[in-house]
């Protein structure tokens, strides 16, 4: 990284993307997160040596939505291990994030956890293991950012009501015998985990293991082996940002989860973790001004992995 300070970069970054507000809109399918106001606009930077920097709208809680799902990877990969894989596949799906096209070709295997399919493949494993997998994936996250988070239930409730498409690939899983409980049970559990909420703050240091090689700097513990951290990573670069997971890395250069919250977590291995939150969207679900931020960030600071 170029030795401008984080703070004065920060600063610079909220001017850049000045420009992209009003490109995007907020999402819309489901209704409690249309409501959230276009205009916000938070960041934050945590450092693997202790360094907290943040501007604009950094400490109000999000929706996570999506990012979640990265969380849930991560317990059932700590749970199950290597197995996790005969349920889902590691691929980008070139589809949109609730497609269900690929799932009756591909023997109801997932692409990937990163897309609906695949992470209702996870929440059916994780239920395995408890009744209550979305506050498994709330209270692992609180675990990772050190402070107790909450689920919306409004938001929960709204999307369930609205998750047709949800119930839709889950039945098909479940008929093709790679959803093994209830898809209603599975579906309302997933729903209640992508109603998880943080700030930007908070999810800038429960992504942190992922910028350390597997330890929590804030846990103060090892939450995965560094190969495992190295993969989640690679499954980042590769199937985090939906279908325009190209576009992002030639824009942006690092590995990242999107939601359709608006929020999107970006990790440079070995230095830090950057979340940024700002809901207007592009068609495919990610943040408009937080994708022009991270390259922002990207690229004044110089530190692509690519
Ligand atoms: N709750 C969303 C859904 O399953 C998550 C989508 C997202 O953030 O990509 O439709």
């Amino acid at each position: 990284m170029k030795a401008l300070s984080i703070p004065d970069v920060l600063a610079e970054v909220a001017v850049l993307v000045k420009p992209h507000f009003g490109k995007g809109r907020p999402a819309d399918y489901i209704p409690q997160l249309a409501d959230v106001p276009g205009d916000k606009f938070g960041m934050a930077v945590r450092t693997v040596d202790g360094g907290e920097h943040v501007i604009g709208d950094a400490d109000e809680a999000f929706s996570l939505q999506s990012i979640t799902k990265v969380l849930a990877l991560g317990l059932a990969l700590n749970r199950i291990g290597d197995e996790i894989w005969t349920r889902v596949g590691k691929e980008p799906s070139g589809t949109p994030f609730n497609h269900l096209s690929l799932l009756e070709a591909e023997r109801g295997v997932p692409r990937n956890p990163f897309i609906n399919a695949g992470a209702l493949a996870v929440t059916d494993v994780l239920m395995n293991v408890t009744r209550d997998p979305a506050a498994l994936v709330r209270d692992f996250g609180g675990f990772l950012c050190g402070e107790r988070l909450e689920i919306d239930p409004a938001v929960a409730a709204s999307e369930l009501a609205h998750a047709w498409q949800n119930r839709a690939i889950a039945n098909l899983m479940r008929g093709q015998g790679t959803i093994e409980h209830e898809p209603e049970a599975v579906v309302a559990a997933y729903s209640r985990q992508c109603a998880l909420t943080m700030s930007c703050r908070q999810l800038a240091r429960a992504f942190l293991p992922l910028a350390a090689g597997g330890f929590s700097p804030v846990a103060e513990e090892t939450i995965f082996p560094d190969r495992l951290t190295r993969r989640l990573n690679a499954l980042l670069l590769t199937c985090g940002i939906y279908d325009s997971v190209g576009s992002f890395a030639y824009r942006v250069g690092l590995p990242a989860k999107s939601g359709v919250g608006g929020g999107i977590v970006a990790v440079v291995p070995g230095k830090a973790t950057v979340a940024v939150w700002s809901p207007e969207l592009d068609r495919f679900g990610t943040s408009v001004v937080g994708t022009a931020a991270l390259e922002a960030f990207s690229q004044i600071t110089n530190c692509s992995v690519l």
